[in-house]
């Protein structure tokens, strides 16, 4: 928690640097996509915040994880939502996004972080890989992500978005499996929601759901929103095990829906909505389990000895021809020359 703080405080600086520029931005300069030139590589031009620090996604490999035995399964309070209220699904151009009610929240971070919206990034039809954070390398199909305010500190998402303690993000890997009843409690409303800006309004049902079993096992930094304006303002989690969708849920989600307004004459489909893993220097991740971490460890270890025998084996087979090689030359020396060479002295 010392770094978290530290960490927060150089993060609270630079946004109370940065902020007001990247705010008073012109209207129309909230316009990004995933390709083409307002594509990520051009986000900083516009959004400064995105071509700066703590960014997120980032690729959790061995050397920037570290076990922490303080890190507690995750706590979700009011996540099962009754039939009788409703969420509100809408296409924003960028994703597909459900609005979640104040109720839900998680209660065991530093502050109490309340829900305000969940979504998805994915990959396209021919190439099923779509998710923001990596393990070891390894692309998930997609990923959902949860986001919550601090709503201690901030009376709503907008407010809490640029702040350095503002929102917590719960991320979910998915993976191609059996077919998964509670994602279709959202896929089966993509008609209603094909085109940009349009909105549906379905009945309520239990979140926690949509997350892995095991909410003990995850990796935990803080990084950034992975859209523009890509504020430093996220407290990740990211559950270590996916949950599972049939391809042909997969297949919908990759193919019903635009990122352009019905009426648009240049259709543009709603595919490879996600950021590229960004650099993680200097920063560490947490992480809430040791299996899998210590294994690593270990193989690495075990690689390591088994390496250096090898080249110590070698060295010494090498040394041994080297003296065989001198003996040689000894036995075989013509008397001749070492008699000429004695007269020589
Ligand atoms: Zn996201």
């Amino acid at each position: 928690m010392k770094s978290f703080k530290a960490n927060q405080a150089a993060a609270g600086l630079l946004l109370s640097l940065l902020a007001q520029a990247s705010l008073q931005a012109p209207l129309n300069a909230s316009k990004w996509s995933y390709v083409g030139s307002d594509g990520e590589e051009n986000w900083p031009k516009k959004y400064p915040f995105c071509g700066g620090v703590f960014q997120s996604p980032i690729d959790f490999h061995n050397d920037v994880l570290q076990y922490d035995s303080t890190l507690m399964p995750i706590d979700l309070v009011g996540y099962n939502v009754s039939l009788k209220e409703h969420f509100i699904i809408s296409n924003n151009g960028h994703s597909v996004r459900m609005h979640l009610p104040s109720s839900m929240y998680i209660r065991n971070l530093p502050f109490r972080y309340t829900a305000s919206q969940l979504h998805l990034h994915w990959g396209n039809r021919n190439k099923p890989m779509g998710s923001e954070h990596r393990i070891s390398g390894r692309q998930f199909a997609a990923e959902v992500h949860i986001v919550h305010y601090n709503s201690d500190k901030y009376p709503d998402v907008a407010t809490a978005m640029d702040k350095a303690d503002g929102l917590a993000v719960l991320g979910i890997f998915i993976d191609i499996g059996n077919f998964n009843p509670s994602f279709e409690k959202i896929f089966c409303h993509f008609t209603a929601v094909k085109f940009k800006d349009q909105k549906v309004q379905v009945p309520g049902f239990n979140v926690q759901e949509l997350l892995p079993t095991q909410l003990d096992e995850y990796f935990r930094y803080e990084g950034s929103l992975t859209t523009p304006p890509c504020f430093p303002s996220v407290l990740w989690t990211v559950f270590r095990n996916p949950v599972k969708v049939s391809q042909e849920q997969l297949l919908a989600l990759q193919t019903a829906l635009y990122c352009s307004q019905e009426n648009d004459s240049a259709p543009l489909e709603m595919t490879d909505n996600y950021r590229h893993v960004q650099e993680f220097d200097e920063r560490l991740v947490s992480v809430s389990f040791r299996e899998g971490v210590v294994l690593s460890v270990v193989i690495a270890s075990v690689l390591g000895v088994c390496i250096i025998t090898g080249v110590t084996c070698w060295m010494l087979r090498k040394r041994k021809s080297l003296k065989k090689d001198d003996n040689k030359g000894v036995i075989y020396k013509p008397a001749a020359d070492t008699e000429e060479d004695v007269s020589k002295v």
